[in-house]
């Protein structure tokens, strides 16, 4: 039949990279029921809101049906997992339906998660369940609301199969939007099939660094350093801001890097209540290879993996190549450090430059010490200067914070900013909510059991994280020590 939802898909990347997809098609879905729709990201992206809601409509967003024209395939890629190298994963329970033009006239992917088994499922069943595609949705969208560059989510379908995992679970599909799904693991598949990876690296030049098309193919400041460049910069930004926010990724392979610099793979992420740089919460990640302090250099460990993908590119000469990605790549830790202290710098509601090392050692320090909540501190940093001491009280006990608590305000006077608006400017940038683990739990296990209304609830809180409303209280507090201790994500 001719099922059109949705037209206009493109096909650039199956078009332009031979070699790099399969053609494929979803499974199909027994009783799909469309459970949660972003029409806000559907509109933006020119959809038809009642189209996507009908019966056509979520037999595409199952991936059970294709859209008239669309060619959707399965994306090949290899992948760093844990530290070892797989030199096949690919799409195995997805698909690239196909590529749209979004409000800002960018070209975005529309993906499929759980759509079923591919020629890339290795021992996997190609399927995914409900409660893992709505914590992506959610904290994908939570990200986005936090202003941290992050996949989009567009749907999620319950398509009435069951699938075991630890018992039988209901099945689902996310539609996910990104500014594509070309990871540093599609340069490490390409560069080990050849010539291709030229191609590749000229089509996500086009696509994200169009301003490289200026730089010459060849020659000591040419276009494919300066990919690798534009590539670290991007990355170096995100981690900072997962850092400032308490993101853990959880799952930092090379397949889940992305060559835009969003953030991308919600399996078991989860976001640190107390500071703590040792903090893991997936339950593979037996060696904490990546704890939530450990994410920087794990990243550039994944950026190093990229260069090596780049070196024929860059430079003829090996030496020559090398030594070019090396100087960009030992650039990360400045652009790291650029990012995470200006950000820190305005969650302190302090201006740039006037933030000493020792300040935010101290601050790190104690806050690990009294195992504060670290969202929370920033909210009652700005309480304080309006002048309630309350909730920093129940953070930090004063007398362990008051000599700190003196040099942050000499260094805040150090603009001649009014302590209201300066607290103001902190409560731009400082959330009061965010996704709490078990928050996402409680809600993730009423969906999974038919109940939606928590999870709609939550997304609602998250998605207006800076917006303080006194019926959202519960939202704000960190989860119960008892299951705290024992909190472990899966990757679903
Ligand atoms: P991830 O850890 O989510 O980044 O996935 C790593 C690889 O495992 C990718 O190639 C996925 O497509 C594949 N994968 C994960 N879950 C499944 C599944 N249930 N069936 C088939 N492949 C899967
Ligand atoms: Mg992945
Ligand atoms: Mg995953």
């Amino acid at each position: 039949g001719t099922n059109t939802t949705i037209s206009g898909l493109g096909s650039s990347f199956a078009d332009e990279l031979s070699g790099l997809s399969v053609p494929w098609q979803g499974a199909e879905a027994p009783d799909p029921e469309l459970l949660a729709l972003n029409e806000d990201l559907a509109v933006s992206l020119g959809l038809d809101v009642a189209a996507l809601r009908s019966a056509d409509g979520v037999a595409v967003l199952a991936g059970a049906e294709v859209p008239a024209g669309a060619k959707p395939v399965a994306m090949a890629y290899a992948g760093h997992q844990f530290g070892g190298y797989a030199p096949l994963l690919g799409d195995g329970r997805a698909l690239l339906l196909g590529e749209l033009v979004d409000a800002d006239g960018g070209r975005v992917d529309l993906h499929l998660k759980g759509s079923g088994p591919t020629p890339f499922s290795r021992g996997g069943d190609g399927f995914a369940v409900v409660g893992p595609m709505l914590r992506e949705y959610l904290v994908s969208e939570a990200m986005h609301a936090l202003g941290i560059p992050t996949t989009r989510s567009l749907s999620v379908v319950a398509t009435g199969r069951p699938v075991y995992r630890e018992g039988a679970e209901p099945g689902a599909v996310l539609a996910r939007v990104a500014a594509s799904h070309l990871r540093v693991g599609t340069f490490e598949f390409a560069a080990r099939q050849g010539e291709v990876v030229r191609a590749l690296a000229d089509h996500a030049i086009a696509r994200h660094y169009p301003d490289l098309l200026d730089l010459p193919e060849t020659g000591e400041n040419n276009r494919y350093l300066g990919l690798f460049a534009a590539v670290v910069e991007a990355q170096a930004s995100l981690v900072a801001q997962w850092m400032l926010v308490g993101f853990v990724h959880g799952v930092m392979n090379t397949d889940n890097t992305t060559i835009s610099g969003q953030t991308i793979d919600y399996g078991p992420c989860a976001f640190v209540d107390a500071f703590d740089p040792a903090a893991v919460f997936s339950s593979i990640d037996h060696s904490g290879r990546y704890a939530f302090g450990n994410q920087p250099a794990v990243l550039k460990w994944n950026l190093a993996r990229f260069a090596e993908t780049l070196l024929r590119l860059v430079d003829s000469t090996p030496d020559a190549a090398i030594a070019a990605v090396t100087a960009v790549l030992d650039s990360f830790d400045t652009r790291y450090e650029r990012h995470y202290r200006s950000g820190l710098a305005a969650k302190l509601g302090l201006p740039e430059g006037s933030l000493d090392q020792t300040l935010v050692d101290d601050l790190l320090t104690l806050l690990e010490e009294h195992n504060a909540d670290w969202t929370a501190t920033f909210r009652a940093l700005a309480d304080e200067l309006r002048g309630n001491p309350t909730p920093l009280d129940g953070l930090v006990p004063r007398e362990r914070s008051a000599s700190w608590l003196e040099r942050w305000h000499a260094a805040a006077a150090r603009d001649g900013r009014a302590a209201g608006e300066r607290a103001e400017a902190m409560d731009r940038v400082n959330p009061l909510y965010i996704p709490r683990n078990h928050q996402v739990d409680a809600a993730l296990k009423a969906a999974t059991g038919g109940d939606l209304e928590p999870f709609a609830r939550l997304l609602d809180v998250v998605t207006h994280p800076f917006e303080a409303r006194s019926e959202w209280s519960e939202y704000s507090s960190p989860a119960p020590r008892s299951f705290a201790e024992s909190f472990r994500t899966f990757c679903g």
